[in-house]
This record gives structure tokens, sequence and C-alpha cells, in this order.
């Protein structure tokens, strides 16, 4: 990561832009796809075995109810957590009203195909995402990574029909399932050989990419600080609290040692979905969470639970309100948190995957679209930023749901 930054800086100052794009980034998006490539599998196969493997369907449902409550409870705290700073540091009120037109004009073409996106997902039911949530040709949702929550449905329903069959008839696909699982772990091993190279071109074409809009920092300086202050809180007060509560003996350090690899692959690719395997293999070796409660809990975390997207989309919207000087009343910030966390549940964890979902959010409260061309010049290195939170918030639910299904191995997390 960081030899990839300098050489960035290098690039940027020694007229190498254009040999880091051509000749080292490439690398950068291989080592990317084939993080995606196993995305899917893994989902489908970690899932399966997961809950194929629980003693019962009662055992299911009651870790599945947990599992959602959690995931609802820290999606909340998030949103609180932005909201409260965005209302007292208002960034917006700061924002150099010459720029706004310069933003539109720079960034508001790229919004129109997202918008259309997001009106086609307003007009439906309001039933329509659970209409999404069941695949009608599963092979068609293998097809697109935007729909892991179709692969988790239906990887659910087959585990369970596996589970309520004789265990004589279902032993051979257990069999098969348990050496796919193997063979995907072992590939995941020969791809994150190639990390420090893959990780190294990922940062050393962001800098070059970023490097015309350093001055996008400066108007957007307040902004940025807001968001990056809320996801630090998130990470450094709300999860430790949030661990401490269940999982007394803790210790935050080792937690937070274990799934260091997981949060600097999150920050280098900005994509949950692609560190899904780096993530279930810190949590359970080095946070001692056992690979039945890991694999059920993380592959739906990856796709549901998104605490850094809520807080920054809390923020950012607000952020825009301020600058139009839309004064937004409690109610209306309440209909924020509601649209913000059904957003980030259907955020897919990829780049930029919550920028349509915000869209979503800015229209409930009647805030203008065309401020989000305000944002999105900065958005990527916040996205880094707020995939580590998301990255993180998975790792502390599974943790935690560990414990109180006697699942995790205490010797790990805490001091001798
Ligand atoms: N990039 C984020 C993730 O993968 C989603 C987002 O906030 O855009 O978790």
């Amino acid at each position: 990561m960081v030899i990839g930054l300098i050489w960035g800086l290098i690039a940027v100052n020694f007229n190498l832009e254009e040999i880091t794009i051509r000749w080292i980034k490439p690398w950068g998006t291989i080592f990317l796809n084939l993080l995606k490539l196993i995305a899917v599998p893994l989902i489908f196969v970690s899932l399966v075995k997961g809950i194929s493997g629980l003693r019962n369907i009662s055992k299911l449902s009651s870790m599945g109810l947990k599992t959602l409550g959690l995931y609802v409870i820290s999606t909340l705290v998030a949103i609180t957590i932005g909201l409260l700073l965005v209302n007292a540091i208002k960034p917006g009120n700061t924002f150099p009203a010459e720029k706004q037109a310069e933003y539109q004009e720079k960034f508001g073409a790229s919004l129109f195909e997202k918008q259309a996106a997001a009106e086609d997902f307003a007009e439906q039911s309001p039933l329509q995402f659970i209409v999404d949530m069941v695949p009608e040709n599963i092979f068609m949702a293998t097809t697109d990574n935007s729909k892991m929550l179709q692969i988790i449905v239906f990887a659910i329903l087959f585990a369970i029909a596996m589970l309520l069959l004789p265990a004589k008839t279902v032993e051979p696909v257990k069999n098969f399932i348990d050496s796919i699982n193997d063979i995907i772990l072992k590939l995941i091993d020969m791809i994150m050989i190639t990390a420090p190279y893959g990780v190294f071109a990922l940062l050393a074409a962001l800098v070059v990419d970023f490097s015309g809009d350093v001055d996008l920092f400066k108007a957007l300086g307040l902004y940025f600080v807001t968001v990056v202050l809320g996801l630090l809180i998130i990470v450094v007060v709300f999860y430790p609290l949030f661990l401490k509560l269940f999982v007394r003996k803790a210790k935050f350090r080792k937690f937070f040692k274990g799934i260091i690899p997981a949060q600097m692959l999150a920050f280098s690719t900005s994509s949950s979905a692609a560190t899904l395997p780096v993530t279930l293999k810190q949590v359970t070796s080095e946070l001692g969470v056992d690979k039945e409660v890991a694999s059920f809990v993380l592959p739906v975390g990856v796709t549901i639970n998104m605490d850094g997207t809520s807080c920054y989309q809390a923020i950012a919207a607000v952020f825009i309100a301020q600058v139009f000087g839309i004064d937004l009343s409690f109610g209306q910030q309440l209909i924020i948190v509601l649209t913000a966390l059904m957003a980030s549940i259907g955020t897919p964890g990829v780049p930029g995957g919550s920028i349509v979902m915000l869209i979503i959010v800015l229209t409930s409260v009647g805030i203008p679209i065309e401020g989000l061309a305000l944002i999105l010049g900065i958005d990527r290195p916040l996205d880094m930023l707020r995939t580590v939170v998301n990255v993180t918030g998975d790792s502390s639910v599974s943790t935690i749901i560990a414990k109180t299904e006697n699942k995790l191995d205490l010797s790990k997390l805490c001091d001798k």
C-alpha cells in the first residue's frame, strides 16, 4: 500500500502518469477481478455448508433473527452518529457558492444514468425489494455481482431443503459442497499470493487518477472531515462498546490486530464483497469465530450490513440540504434514518455501490439530487474508508453472534 502511494506521488510529479495507467493499473484491475470472481461461488458454498451443518431449523432461525437484529441496531447507531455530527458541524454552510455551479457542470452529466435507475426504483411497489430478492433464474443471478442477495436467498432455501431431508439422501451433495469449499479456499490462497502486487497497482493508479481533483478537497474539506470523523467514531468508540457489551473479556486491540488484513484489503479495493474471502479467513483464524457462524453471518453482512455506508449517506444527504439552504425538520431527519437503513441494505458491496441508493435517500425528503454532483468528485477516498467500516461491522457482529451461540474461542480475543 505504502509503496503504491509513493509510486503514485512520483508518477504525478515526474510525468509517469501514462505509464502508470497503461502498465500498472491493469494489474490492479486483474487482482480486483480475481477477488470478485470468487465472491459468488464463495457466498453460495459457504452459506450452504454453514446452514446445512446446523443441527436443525430452529437453530437457523434463532441465529438468523439475532444476526438481522444486530445488523439493524448497528446500522441505526451508525446513521444516528452521522446525523448528530452533520447537524453539529454543519459542513454545508461553509461551501462556496461559486463552486456549486462548477461542480454541477463537471460531475452533473454522470448523474443521469444513476438518476434513471433510482427513478425506476422509486416507482416500484414498496414490496419490490422482496420481489427482487427472489431470483427467477439462478443462473442469471450468478452472472451479476450486484444480485448477491438473490444468491443468498437461493443458498438458504437450498440448505434448508438439505436440512429437512434424511442425512443419507443428501450425503453426496454434502461431500461435494465440502470439497468445492476446500477448492475455493485454496483458490483464495492462490489469489492472495498476488495481493501485495495487486494492492500496489490499485493504490498507485488511484493516486494518479485522483491527482487532478486535489482542489476539490479544499472546498469539500469540512464535509470530508465530518464523514471521516463519523466513521472513526463508529470504529473506535461504538464497535468496542458493542463488542464489550456481549464479550466482556474481549480486548479490542486483539480484535483489531486480527482483522487488519481484511481492513487493508477493503481500503484498497473499496468493495466489501471482494474482501469477503479475507474477512472470512481472519474472523475464523484470528478472532476465534466458529466456521459455522462466520459462514452464515459474514456473507449475509456483506450484502445487507453497511454501517459505514449508512453513516455516510446520512451525512451526505444533510450536507447537500445545507448547501442548498434547505432546513430539514426532525421528521425529515427521521425519514432519512429509515431510508438510509433500507438504502444500506440495498447497496451492493462494490465500489461506489451506495451512490444510486443515496439518490433514493435524497428524494425521500425532497433534496435536489443534482446536489450529488457536489460530492461525487471526492467519493472514492470516502468509499475506501466506509468500506473498511462496513467490513469491521460485519466482523464485530459475527464475533458477537459466535459468543451468544457459544461458538467463540475466547482465547484468541482475551488475555491469557
Ligand atoms: N463500497 C462499499 C462496500 O463495498 C459500498 C458503498 O458504500 O458504496 O462496502
